[in-house]
């Protein structure tokens, strides 16, 4: 079979969040791993690569939420309960479900990191997998935080840390802040957000005594094939982030942008 063929899937879900954001809840049942991400083809139009954000425990649909940017996640926007899109996939290597079983666990979001995320911490919270669970999630202002009620459900599990560039009790960004969650250095860390947040983060969460090889970034690079093949992706001259990545340690990250 053509590995570049879509698979057709109908939208079953649609949830509009303020700032040009929408969640697409689409019926198809795919095996993935936290942290992988699918392309969406919208035949005439074109493909992008978006994050699944529900959990792998979620058997009978995965979900997406996009940002309208520009030409083909705009003609997304359009699309509505009924309809359907392409999509090829899964991609990429997911965060290490494995290693962080029964381990304490901190996830730094910023913006739309969260998403990838999303789909890590309701997996963690269905399977209760990881000895605990500190979220730290930083966005400008209030109405930009996504799945507001999702995020009271999981402080039953998760201590969370909500951070704003403007309002709230804790403004700033969400590097500012990682003190406040009281790290015990033995966490492993999970990071994803604009790249700017890479490095603030990580400073910190090294400073707060967390080993390097126990840091992971979620990385975003413009990406086509998703399969290693076309090279837009290449990051540090070496690694495919499609399929060396989109997740990747820390130690191998840094030498990858040096
Ligand atoms: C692994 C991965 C996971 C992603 N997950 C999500 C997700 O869960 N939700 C979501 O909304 N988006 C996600 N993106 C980004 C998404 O792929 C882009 O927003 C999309 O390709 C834009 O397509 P477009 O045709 O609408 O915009 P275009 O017309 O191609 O571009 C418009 C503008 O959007 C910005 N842009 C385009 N591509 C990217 C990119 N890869 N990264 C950052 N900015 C970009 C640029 O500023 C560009 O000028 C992800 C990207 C990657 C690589």
């Amino acid at each position: 079979m053509n590995p570049y063929l879509p698979i057709p899937a109908k939208i079953v879900d649609c949830q509009q969040f303020p700032f040009e954001k929408k969640l697409f809840r689409i019926k198809a049942s795919i095996d993935f791993i936290p942290g992988q991400f699918v392309e969406v083809s919208l035949p005439g139009i074109g493909e992008f690569p978006v994050s699944i954000c529900s959990a792998p425990s979620e058997k009978d649909y995965f979900e997406i939420c996009i940002k309208r940017v520009g030409r083909v996640t705009s003609y997304l926007f359009k699309f509505d309960r009924g309809d359907f899109i392409g999509y090829r996939g899964p991609y990429g290597n997911g965060f290490p479900m494995e290693e962080m079983k029964g381990k304490d666990v901190v996830v730094v979001a910023g913006g739309l990191g969260i998403l990838p995320l999303r789909s890590f911490i309701k997996e963690c919270i269905y399977k209760e997998s990881c000895k605990s669970l500190k979220i730290l999630y930083g966005v400008k202002e209030p109405d930009d935080m996504l799945f507001r009620n999702e995020l009271e459900e999981w402080k039953e599990y998760a201590e969370i840390i909500e951070v704003f560039e403007k309002g709230g009790e804790r403004q700033g960004y969400v590097s500012d802040f990682i003190k406040d969650a009281n790290l015990n250095g033995n966490e492993m860390a999970l990071v994803c957000g604009p790249p700017a947040m890479f490095e603030p983060v990580v400073k910190k969460l090294l400073k707060e005594g967390i080993k390097e090889e126990k840091i992971f970034l979620s990385v975003e690079r413009r990406m086509k094939c998703g399969m290693g093949k076309c090279g837009h992706c290449i990051m540090g001259g070496k690694y495919y982030t499609c399929i060396d990545g989109p997740v990747f340690k820390y130690t191998d990250f840094k030498h990858a942008i040096l």
